[in-house]
């Protein structure tokens, strides 16, 4: 009998406990490298100057109301996230072979895409995931009943691709295997395949007939360049490949709390090509229906003005270099800085690696003392939010690094 009784106590999220310990921690000195949200120079979040102008205007149009959107979304914000992603000159497009459906952020956009393929591939197929990703996909996959399993990533000797691990196990898997892979600024290792290097998964993933699950959360967040860090999933759609995208504009918009994203399915070119895809977009409405109703309005909204106002689009280019730029300044300077020390080791990875993430190699142990005795607070994986590093923590950091080091 199911009593109140018998739930056990889950554990705690491990980055939100992370979070709590740090708020908690009374230190002048605590630096908070754990939770991936863009951080300005002085450690506080920074609303993009262009999302508080497009902000400003929402509030002064007299024509929005508080109505629920439609089950897809805002049409304005999909149809822009879906050129984003693709480019608005993409046959995909022009050959309605892309529904898009706005979500929940981008945890909701993957969610909706496992639970999309768990109900509709005849196989069920086990879904790849890298080892490591982002901890929460292994929770979404699990929960809308996939079988999961893993792709070697990261090179501990190399802190770079394991390219050749990577590559076998995709050979290995089962033909038609689903593969999620990060589109840019991989979570968590910031670790990326070179275009030669994705142009040789992707003839892989040809070969053995796999479907690409593309997670894209830092686009023009990690190069500063929104047609770059697209590369490999328009290098895909260009393939003929069948896919998925979900997308977040989280990071990339600064709009973490609002919840903005979009799921995008995108069908193989064919004769029969934009009727399948009208077929999936029906059934992925039914889904959403019965999960979220509609999504919310507000960061769409946002977004939306943003990404159809050729002006405004250019502001955001600039603040997505303002954000991307500061990152890249604070790995050199972390470099730098432990390179002159002579701190033991290699740290050309610092710099190699791309995105909000650096995966240092600091093992748990390193990371404890780190947490102990310098107030430094960092996911025990050694990963660290390098948007937490700013030009008045990097010497104590690089410090504190040398020290646990040595
Ligand atoms: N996917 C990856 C790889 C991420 O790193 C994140 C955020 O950290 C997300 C998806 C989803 O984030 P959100 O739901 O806030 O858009």
């Amino acid at each position: 009998v199911f009593t109140a009784a018998t739930v056990a106590a889950a554990p705690e999220d491990p980055l939100f406990g992370l979070m709590k310990a740090y708020r908690e921690d009374p230190s002048d000195k605590k630096v908070d490298l754990g939770i991936g949200a863009y951080r300005d120079n002085n450690a506080k979040p920074w609303i993009l100057p262009v999302v508080k102008k497009a902000d400003d205007a929402i509030h002064k149009d007299p024509s929005l109301n508080h109505e629920y959107l439609s089950i897809g979304g805002l049409p304005d914000f999909t149809s822009a996230a879906q050129k984003l992603i693709v480019g608005a000159t993409s046959p995909a497009i022009q050959e309605k072979r892309i529904c898009s459906l706005q979500t929940i952020s981008g945890t909701g956009a993957v969610h909706l895409g496992g639970l999309f393929l768990s109900k509709f591939h005849p196989q069920k197929p086990t879904i790849y995931l890298s080892n490591p990703t982002w901890a929460n996909h292994n929770q979404i996959f699990t929960n809308v009943g996939l079988s999961l399993a893993n792709y070697p990533y990261f090179s501990k000797e190399t802190k770079g691709l394991d390219f050749n691990g990577m590559l076998q196990a995709l050979r290995a898997a089962p033909n038609g295997s689903i593969i999620l892979l990060h589109a840019c600024a991989h979570n968590p290792t910031g670790v990326d395949p070179s275009q030669d290097q994705w142009r040789e998964i992707a003839a892989v993933m040809r070969e053995r007939q796999h479907f690409p699950f593309f997670d894209t959360a830092y686009q023009g967040f990690a190069s500063g360049d929104l047609v770059r860090d697209s590369w490999a999933i328009r290098y895909f759609v260009e393939q003929g490949f069948e896919l998925c995208v979900a997308q977040s504009f989280a990071k990339n918009f600064g709009l973490y709390g609002e919840r903005t994203g979009a799921f995008h399915f995108v069908s193989a070119p064919g004769a029969d090509a934009s009727t399948a895809n009208s077929h999936i977009a029906s059934q992925l409405a039914i889904l959403q229906r019965s999960e979220i109703s509609n999504p919310p309005a507000y960061g769409a909204r946002i977004a939306s003005r943003v990404l159809n106002d050729p002006t405004l689009f250019a502001e955001w280019e600039d603040d997505l270099r303002t954000m991307s730029g500061r990152i890249q300044e604070m790995r050199r300077g972390l470099r730098k800085r432990l390179e002159a020390k002579g701190t033991p080791g290699s740290w050309d990875h610092i710099t190699s690696q791309i995105g909000m993430f650096s995966f240092t190699g600091l093992s748990e142990a390193q990371v404890k003392i780190l947490r102990d005795k310098w107030h430094v607070y960092m996911t025990k994986n050694g990963r660290i939010s390098m948007a937490g590093l700013n030009t008045n923590n990097l010497d104590y950091f690089a410090e504190a690094v040398d020290s646990v080091v040595r």
